[in-house]
């Protein structure tokens, strides 16, 4: 009896080697921002630089991901996110696709600076055709800082990506145990950890490295979006600003788009996306000229009604539905690669 229990922990403590074979292997994608941010002193949670750390010393930071998969870090950037163009954005996916489509790597992490973190990451849930998990990741206070996020937030992140039950769920954002949808994510404040809320709720929690999940996305994403990296060409996306809406409204702030080329102009009105009497003529004039608006609204909450502030069907402008102006600006540029139409940009944002 003796014997098979020796021999017993003699065949374990001979396979334990071989159990890391199991892991799943998760690569971090490394673009700067506050989690790889420093400060002078600990005390300076608020005030440093942000994108000064490698991905390497993010990783060797955490050692325990290593518990979970098989972690390895690419630096695809180096910057804080507010300077991120459509150039970097692409660049971001490109590494992403590039990654997913290895059968070696089971789901990716991209650590990014939280300022556009979110729509980052309802880029990729557009244009990256892939069931494995994508998480973005981000932190609020820099490594050097006291109580720094990013630790359990990269932990959280890389459990995420390795975690079997994420498959096919889309593109996340965690932050602060939270697994947020990428297209309805977004940042509400710019000074606690908690910074990031969707108004449908999380999808779930992420607890000491373990998946809790409540909702799905009703939405189109990934697998199933008409949107592909590999057929984006070039390093900029058709042209789309943002106008922001307030009481006295100037026309040349459209005029000014107009001059500069811009493809579809994302407004960011007021309220139920409403736009003031006195410029409703200068929009008709830019959708008579060919260029798409797209109706949006400066409040963050609730969704644009079609034909309610205004006779969309009648001045064939566009509703950007719940998505907030910087996502419908990504969903308008995408749209415009495929078509001109009105009528099929707003199927496009009823259904993404
Ligand atoms: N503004 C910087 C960025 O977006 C830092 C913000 C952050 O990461 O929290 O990269």
């Amino acid at each position: 009896m003796k014997k098979t229990v020796t021999a017993l922990a003699l065949s374990i403590g001979m396979l334990l080697p071989f159990a890391s074979y199991a892991k799943n292997n998760v690569v971090v994608v490394a673009t700067g921002g506050t989690i790889a941010g420093a400060g002078a002193s600990s005390t300076n949670s608020a005030t440093y630089t942000a994108a000064k750390v490698p991905v390497d010393a993010l990783l060797n930071a955490v050692p325990q991901i290593q518990n979970l998969a098989n972690v390895t870090g690419v630096q695809a950037l180096q910057i804080a996110s507010e300077s991120i163009t459509d150039k970097e954005l692409l660049t971001i996916a490109r590494k992403v696709n590039e990654l997913v489509k290895r059968p070696d790597v089971n789901g990716v992490v991209i650590t990014h600076g939280t300022d556009t973190l979110e729509e980052t990451a309802f880029f990729l849930s557009l244009v990256v055709h892939t069931d494995k998990p994508i998480v973005v990741v981000g932190s609020m206070r820099p490594p050097s800082a006291l109580s720094a996020d990013g630790p359990l937030n990269l932990y959280s992140a890389v459990a995420l990506a390795a975690a079997d039950d994420a498959k096919g769920k889309g593109v996340f954002v965690l932050m602060n145990d939270d697994i947020f949808a990428a297209r309805d994510v977004t940042k509400t404040i710019n000074i606690h950890t908690d910074a990031f809320q969707s108004q449908w709720g999380a999808l779930g929690s992420l607890v000491e490295g373990k998946t809790y999940w409540f909702r799905n996305i009703a939405k189109r994403h990934n697998n199933s979006s008409e949107f592909n990296i590999d057929d984006i060409k070039g390093d900029a996306l058709p042209l789309v600003q943002i106008v922001y809406g307030s009481t006295n409204m100037l026309p040349e702030s459209y005029l000014a788009l107009q001059k500069a080329g811009v493809k579809a102009i994302i407004n960011a009105g007021t309220g139920n996306g409403s736009v003031a009497n006195y410029i409703v003529p200068t929009l008709n004039q830019l959708q008579q000229q060919g260029i798409q608006i797209i109706r949006s609204s400066r409040v963050p909450q609730g969704f644009v009604l079609r034909n309610a502030e205004q006779p969309d069907d009648k001045y064939g402008w566009v509703v950007a539905h719940d998505l907030n102006p910087q996502k419908a600006r990504l969903l308008a540029a995408l749209a415009l690669t495929k078509t001109k139409d009105a009528k099929e940009i707003q199927r496009m944002f009823w259904e993404y």
